[in-house]
């Protein structure tokens, strides 16, 4: 390793706190400190390359270093790097709320950074809209088992994660969690679908009798990703849908990593054919270029706000809302689905790669799932340590993946080629040889 690599790991480590790490683990594995980005890879100091299969978290879409929103990033630069929201607006945060609103049918944006920002402005826009309208006491959220839905302490209230939440469960408001339509939980003998109309049922008991005290449900339409990409059946945001209808309960979907295309279609719950009243969105929507995040609506809830009473207004803000530079990454990311058919180019390398699993035929996995762009498998029966082995077998062969506990999971950049898929599974089966 170069000296420059190896100066700049030490500087790392006596100065970032790094996410969703013990550092201490650090003193065995070392960062990985990467240079540029090109496509679907990174690469490092010496020229050593990674292929970027969990594109950085699930933020980029079209590959690291993209002309396109490069330009389009630049060109803004020169025009206007940021204002002020209140009281201000500019011509990309239009341009990007209107887009949203031709693509979801919900008529108003309002813009945070992150994913965490999002969740938490529509719980508290849920609950301030019944405040509002009425009826009186709808203070709560209904969530899923195991979904998960940021990190901050009003997200992390209806986030389903225990080595995330429960150190901090007394700083929480208490949630209840129903049943995850998941489809690998179902009854032997029992489709995707009937588990999910019965999860469904769940829902509906407990939403019968608490409806009065229930702002929202709030849950990641069709596949739960951070726990592992657990996948369901659509009936079940149908079902949702209409018992929310039925008893007067917002559904919020939390499309943050399954919007703009993963799940296959631009929307997750366009798959099952309904509107949520609330949708929040962010990782890829600037194609993992800014941070940007944002919560659309109806136009029905933004008019409870809109009023002479000042507290009726939704009097919440984040210093870089509607931040001038993410909305035009944001709208260059529009662009690009909008010129290049991605949607169908995706489908046949979901094809493609489908086809190329059989490869997996004579390993110990289970449970092999695709929607979209999102794969993954479980390594049957579960190891320990099978996580952080996989993970270095793989890195150490230039294929960053990092498997939630032991289900190991693609979701590449939608720029991906064939060849580049044949090349991160050939790894990923020589990586489960060395670890399993
Ligand atoms: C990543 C994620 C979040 C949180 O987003 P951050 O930008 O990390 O705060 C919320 N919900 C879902 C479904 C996510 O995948």
């Amino acid at each position: 390793m170069s000296i420059s690599n190896t100066s700049l790991l030490q500087r790392s480590l006596a100065s970032v706190w790094h996410p969703c790490t013990q550092m201490k683990q650090h003193e065995m594995l070392p960062l990985v400190p990467i240079k540029r980005g090109e496509g679907v890879w990174l690469e490092d100091f010496d020229g050593k390359r990674y292929l970027d299969g969990v594109s950085s978290w699930w933020v980029n879409l079209f590959g690291h270093n993209h002309p396109h929103i490069k330009q389009a990033i630049t060109a803004q630069l020169d025009q206007l790097e940021h204002v002020i929201l209140a009281g201000f607006t500019h011509e990309p945060v239009v341009r990007l709320s209107e887009q949203l609103s031709i693509l979801t049918g919900l008529g108003h944006s309002f813009y945070a950074s992150d994913g965490a920002s999002a969740t938490e402005i529509a719980l508290k826009m849920s609950f301030h809209y019944w405040r509002n309208r009425g009826p009186a006491g709808k203070t709560r959220f209904l969530s899923l088992q195991n979904g998960y839905h940021g990190e901050t302490l009003g997200s992390l209230s209806v986030t389903d994660v225990a080595l995330f939440k429960d150190t901090y469960a007394p700083l929480l408001r208490e949630s209840v969690t129903l049943p995850s339509p998941d489809w690998r939980l179902a009854e032997a003998g029992e489709s995707a679908e009937q588990y999910a109309l019965r999860c469904a049922g769940f829902a509906e008991e407990y939403i019968a009798q608490h409806h009065d005290e229930l702002a929202a449900v709030i849950l990641e339409p069709l596949v739960q990703c951070a726990t592992g990409m657990a996948m369901y059946h659509p009936a079940y945001l149908q079902q949702l849908r209409d018992i929310c209808d039925r008893y007067q309960v917002h559904l919020v979907a939390d499309e943050i990593a399954v919007g703009f295309g993963r799940t296959g279609t631009m929307f997750a719950t366009e798959q099952a054919g309904i509107r949520p009243d609330f949708i929040c969105l962010s990782k890829g929507i600037t194609g993992g270029y800014l941070p940007l995040s944002v919560v659309q609506t109806t136009d029905e809830i933004y008019a409870a706000f809109y009023d002479d009473k000042v507290t009726r207004g939704f009097l919440h803000s984040h210093s870089y809302t509607g931040n001038a530079l993410a909305c035009s990454a944001a709208l260059a990311t529009l662009e690009i689905f909008a010129q290049h058919d991605v949607l169908n180019s995706n489908r046949s390398k979901t094809k493609y790669l489908n086809h190329q699993l059989a490869a997996l035929a004579d390993l110990p996995v289970a449970h092999l799932r695709n929607l979209g762009m999102i794969w993954a498998f479980d390594v049957a029966p579960s190891q320990p340590g099978f996580q952080q082995h996989f993970y270095q077998a793989a890195l150490q062969r230039g294929l960053l993946l990092r498997p939630v506990g032991n289900t190991v999971y693609f979701m590449p950049p939608y720029v991906i080629s064939e060849a580049e898929m044949d090349w991160m599974l050939e790894q990923t089966l020589h990586a489960l040889k060395e670890t399993i």
